[in-house]
């Protein structure tokens, strides 16, 4: 073997060293939080990255990755289809890509009006297991972010559990950032709160998608069910 090591070989075992770090974090803070570590599950977040990088992560073990933009994520399903990856939307939705997103994802975390969810309903396929999805909920109330607001929640959640090929799984939330754990902590365990009301009449509301690079720690220790982490895996982005 030359003994030299090139820059793609180098940058595929960090990935897979960070990978490493972050089960060793999950592992670790479920026994400070006490968490069933079974019941959280790791989504790698790959937007902006390329296919190669989703590989090198999938030779380390991970299965789930998450896709924020639809052309770019369709272009890596298809590289990357002999591998058995569960592939899961993030991204903000039109309602006019809703088929695509229907027939190529296992999940979509960012569904945020009922519309989007009765179209996915019609398009996913027969063939296909129903599509899982979460509502997505404007947790800090911000005006420039998407999601329903908490006071809209039971309301839609009627209608969307009894549409028929989607599987109505939980909420997720992108929190406005927040610098101490007790922020971030607060707002996290409001949505687990609203999980929790919803729960009573559907009990297979079973997901909390909630935890990012920098609020990992705090998500896990309200509840989360699916940590979406990104930039602690693949490194910073560069949108240029
Ligand atoms: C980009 C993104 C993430 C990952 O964020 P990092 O800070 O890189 O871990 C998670 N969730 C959503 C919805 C995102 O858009």
């Amino acid at each position: 073997m030359p003994s030299q090591t090139n820059g793609s070989a180098t940058h595929s075992a960090n990935i897979a060293a960070n990978l490493r770090q972050i089960n060793t974090h999950i592992a670790e803070f479920c026994q400070q939080y006490q968490r069933d570590p079974n019941e959280i599950s790791l989504l790698a977040v790959s937007k902006t990255k390329p296919a190669e990088d989703i590989r090198s992560a999938f030779n380390a073990g991970q299965r789930c990755f998450g896709e924020n933009y639809l052309q770019e994520a369709l272009q890596k399903i298809h590289t990357l289809h002999n591998l058995p990856i569960e592939w899961h939307f993030i991204g903000s939705i039109q309602s006019n890509k809703t088929r695509e997103l229907a027939e190529n994802f296992a999940w979509v975390h960012s569904v945020d009006r009922l519309k989007i969810a009765r179209r996915l309903s019609e398009q996913r396929p027969e063939f296909m297991s129903p599509l899982n999805i979460c509502l997505q909920v404007n947790i800090s109330e911000e005006t420039s972010k998407s999601g329903l607001l908490l006071n809209d929640l039971s309301a839609i959640v009627t209608e969307v559990a009894q549409l028929p090929n989607i599987t109505l799984r939980g909420l997720m939330a992108i929190p406005a950032k927040a610098d101490t754990l007790t922020a971030q902590r607060a707002t996290f365990n409001k949505i687990h709160q609203a999980l929790q009301m919803l729960q009573k009449s559907h009990p297979e509301m079973d997901t909390l998608s909630m935890g990012m690079s920098n609020d990992m720690e705090a998500a896990i220790a309200e509840g989360s069910t699916i940590l979406r982490i990104g930039t602690a895996i693949f490194g910073a982005r560069n949108y240029t």
